[in-house]
């Protein structure tokens, strides 16, 4: 299951959490309970460097199979 960012619109609060996509409009601010937003950095940066065929996004491997970048 992906890991998605989060930012709380009231406090400010980020947060990362454990979440299937259908449910990712569901989460919650866990400090003050408000409604987030989702932080899409991580998530682009990989389908950036995957559409790009060749090039690594994280440098330490060689498009196999890496933890950092996920390709
Ligand atoms: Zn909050």
């Amino acid at each position: 299951m992906p890991t998605f960012d989060f930012e709380c619109k009231k406090c400010g609060h980020r947060f990362s959490e454990f979440v299937s996509i259908k449910n990712k409009d569901k989460v919650t601010c866990p400090e003050c309970g408000g409604s987030v937003q989702q932080l899409f950095t991580g998530f682009l940066y990989i389908s950036k460097g995957s559409s790009s065929s060749g090039s690594s996004s994280c440098g330490s491997c060689s498009g196999g199979s890496c933890s950092t970048c996920g390709l």
